[in-house]
């Protein structure tokens, strides 16, 4: 296979649209049609992809439930010259998607891993999101359960970068009600819809506007969507007065985080989620 140079075989890791087939590569096509074998996610769905593109190489399925069980066979090909395509059910794998294993694996034993970039999910829509692009942090999937996902927030509340999160059309009202509850409703956020495909909605607001907008209209709830967040402002500390900041250390003294905030809030008129916010990295460096 022309750019590979060694007696075992190369794994390319091969990323394919996220919903508009026009965005499969002209390189990712040839490539999977040159492999020897592909490694897919769900080779029911990726059949539809390969057939599209003409593409007859034999699938074998690698998903979360058997990545250990089979890694050990995809090396032991790719060891007597195998070359291996690897392919989640869109974007890119490994991003929140099956193969970290896998590829682990086969750079602990030598073996060329190569990517076929393309199309993220995440990449997309923070390239379009209008929150800053120059730093961001990705999240993936929120916890499932509403306690654990909102203690997830609460860590992630200081966070300056841009956030990616993931999210489900089964969560996603739940997932923006506690964001807007835990990092405040006038925090700007984007919610990234359906990305490439027919129905495509990305807009721009803070997160009690799309909060509200999302719960109104059940159209906004179908499909996949990326959430981004703005990151804290660093102004924000800065924004409060002296008072208020005193206040709320003497007070978190003696009382939970919620308490403090806010009667130093009542007491100072200083905003409640600055406040809130200032507690928590108080309470982190603590820790620390
Ligand atoms: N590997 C993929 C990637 O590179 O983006 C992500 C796979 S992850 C299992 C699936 C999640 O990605 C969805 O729940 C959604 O959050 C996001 N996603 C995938 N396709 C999307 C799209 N067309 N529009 C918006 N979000 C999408």
């Amino acid at each position: 296979m022309p750019g590979t140079s060694s007696k075992n075989g190369t794994l390319f890791i091969v990323a394919t649209p996220i919903g508009n087939l026009e965005d499969m590569t002209q390189r990712a096509v040839r490539i999977l049609g040159e492999v020897d074998r592909i490694v897919a996610e769900d080779t029911r769905h990726s059949a539809v992809l390969l057939k599209h593109f003409g593409i007859a190489t034999r699938t074998v399925a690698m998903h979360e439930h058997n990545e250990r069980a089979v890694t050990p066979r995809i090396l032991q090909q790719l060891q007597k010259g195998e070359h291996i395509a690897l392919i989640s059910d869109a974007g890119t794998p490994l991003v929140s998607d099956p193969g970290f294993r896998l590829v682990r694996a086969a750079r602990e034993a030598g073996i060329p891993v190569t990517p076929i970039p393309g199309v993220s999910a995440a990449i997309a829509a923070l390239s379009v999101s209008g929150l800053p692009p120059d730093r961001f942090v990705f999240e993936g999937f929120l916890p499932a359960r509403k306690p654990a996902r909102r203690k997830r927030l609460a860590e992630l509340a200081a966070e300056q970068r841009t956030i990616i999160i993931y999210e489900s059309s089964h969560r996603i009202s739940a997932c923006l009600t506690d964001m807007c509850e835990v990092l405040g409703g006038e925090r700007q956020a984007v919610v990234a819809r359906e990305l490439t495909k027919r129905f495509e909605t990305i807009r721009l607001a803070g997160l009690a506007e799309l909060t509200a907008w999302v719960a109104s209209d059940p159209e906004q709830r179908k499909g996949e969507f990326v959430i981004l967040v703005h990151g804290r402002e660093p102004a924000a500390r800065d924004a409060l007065p002296d008072e208020a900041r005193t206040m709320l250390e003497v007070l978190l003294e003696d009382l939970s985080l919620t308490q403090a905030a806010r009667i130093a809030a009542k007491l100072t008129g200083a905003s409640r989620n600055a406040l809130y916010k200032l507690g928590q990295e108080l309470q982190e460096s603590r820790k620390a």
